[in-house]
């Protein structure tokens, strides 16, 4: 938008329009006209003027029409309306006041009085303006520090800031880039253009206005992409994108800078008002805490996870450990009685798994232990449960898995393992397993111990037997 204001003058009589354009050509403003009621309604919306000179008798829409319609019209309803008219009744004057015009001037028009006029009514509608953008703005923080203190997650915190920001700033794209730790990292935690993207990493070096803003902890403007040097080298590709300024504001935490309030535009005619930096810049203080919030709370879950692994994991081999395994046994068997699903379990052990520690030592036999876990957890199914019993002992748990597909469950897995080369040892070894299976429904299984105990006895006999096989009890 140019400073200069734009004045719609509208009259059948172009020698009357000449006059005013003639008085108002010592003031810079941009004159346009319309030369009766429809074009002047149109232009009214389309060429968005600062003020209205309207002339009250047209053929077609008069201007009384002119000026209620343009009073229900929300783009309209602001804008100053001066009626000028030789129709000097007093009737006439109050109807205009009626309708909606703001003043009412007599022609033949005296130059000084038009001039002042329109001088006061520009004055009041900028302080309208402005009083208008500053509630809209008080509204939009008001918005955000209630989302800030809310018990929203930090993301969804930051999304609703771009999506405020994107709303009453015209822009293109609006994010907020978190600072890595890893040099030259950035990452894309919210973007209003694209709800789902999420710590999207971007390389610094593409961006030169966000590593100025991070340089000097200040805010760094754009106004001009293609005039400004600090762009000289990734302009071309923003020119691709249609961007024309960018706004880069430090988001600080503890006089850190955490991250950056980003907004690129594509407006042709102005950059970003001082108004709207500011805004900006308020904006990003209240973001600081959300992000360092989603920052923490993204560690701390991450942390809570790692040690909730740790704790249901065997360390050597990987396995689910012996408590989770008892855990997730109790689960699974109450879930077979109420929903009368099968539920199978094997039980398997090492064959002469002693004789390998003897032959190539502890150490390696513990290699061997990891790798035959990892042939077993490859040949079971995801909603399996694979879990090391004991020493060299294993269990497989399988949700609804009858007896036939138990044993033939089973019996992959020991050929499998069988199959299964040492890795790490210029002698080969070879390893056998023993198995032992059971299903309930069972007339013998009244509880989950019942299933584990009939899977023992039947890998006792599978050693009993000669080892290297399948037995169901
Ligand atoms: P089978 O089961 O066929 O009867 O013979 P086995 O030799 O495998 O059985 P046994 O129960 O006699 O011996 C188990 C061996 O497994 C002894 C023990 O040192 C070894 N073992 C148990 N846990 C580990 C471990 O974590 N690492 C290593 N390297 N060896 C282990
Ligand atoms: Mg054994
Ligand atoms: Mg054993």
């Amino acid at each position: 938008m140019s400073d200069r204001h734009k004045i719609l003058v509208v009259d059948d009589d172009a020698i009357s329009r000449n006059i005013v354009k003639e008085i108002l050509s010592s003031e810079s403003y941009e004159v346009i006209e319309a030369s009766n009621g429809n074009e002047a309604m149109r232009k009214a919306v389309v060429a968005n003027p600062d003020l209205i000179l309207l002339d009250l008798i047209m053929p077609g829409v008069d201007g009384f029409e002119v000026c209620r319609r343009l009073r229900t019209e929300l783009d309209t309803v602001a804008v100053p309306i001066i009626i000028f008219s030789s129709k000097a009744e007093k009737e006439d004057i109050l109807k205009g006041l009626e309708v909606g015009a703001n003043d009412y001037i007599l022609k033949p028009v005296e130059p000084f009085e038009l001039k002042a006029r329109i001088k006061a009514h520009l004055r009041l509608k900028s302080l309208y303006d402005d009083a208008h953008a500053e509630k809209k703005d008080l509204l939009t923080l008001l918005e955000i520090s209630q989302a800030v203190s809310s018990t929203l997650h930090s993301n969804e915190i930051l999304y609703t800031i771009v999506k405020r920001v994107a709303e009453i700033i015209e822009v293109a794209r609006c994010s907020i880039v978190k600072i890595g730790k890893k040099h030259g990292i950035g990452y894309v935690v919210t973007t209003y253009e694209n709800p789902n993207i999420k710590n999207l990493p971007i390389e610094l070096d593409k961006y030169p206005e966000i590593k100025k803003a991070l340089d000097i902890k200040g805010t760094v403007i754009i106004d001009d992409i293609f005039n400004d040097p600090l762009m000289v080298d990734v302009r071309d590709s923003l020119i691709k994108l249609n961007f024309s300024s960018l706004l880069v504001i430090p988001i600080m935490v503890r006089e850190e800078v955490v991250g950056t309030l980003f907004l690129r535009t594509s407006r042709k005619e102005k950059s970003f008002t001082p108004r709207e930096v500011k805004l900006c810049q308020i904006i990003a203080n209240l973001a600081g805490n959300a992000l360092a919030n989603a920052h923490m709370f993204e560690s701390t879950e991450l942390a809570n996870l790692e040690l909730e692994k740790l704790a249901i994991t065997d360390g050597l081999t990987g396995a689910f450990n012996h408590r989770h395994f008892r855990a997730r046994l109790d689960d699974e068997f109450n879930r077979a009685k109420r929903y009368k699903s099968p539920l199978s379990c094997i039980m398997l052990d090492i064959d002469y798994f002693k004789s390998i520690n003897d032959a190539f030592g502890h150490k390696q036999g513990d290699i061997v232990l990891k790798e035959i876990t990892d042939v077993i957890k490859n040949n079971a199914r995801k909603t399996d449960v694979v879990a090391r019993y004991g020493g060299e002992e294993f269990v497989v748990l399988l949700p609804q898995t009858d007896k036939d597909g138990a044993f033939m469950q089973a019996e992959r897995i020991r050929t499998a393992v069988k199959g299964y080369r040492c890795s790490e040892q210029d002698r080969c070894i070879m390893v056998t397993i023993s198995l032992g299976v059971s299903t309930f429904p069972s007339p013998d299984i009244n509880k989950a111990d019942d299933l584990v105990g009939l899977a023992d006895n039947a890998l006792y006999k599978a050693k009993n037997n000669g080892r290297d096989r399948t037995v169901a009890a």
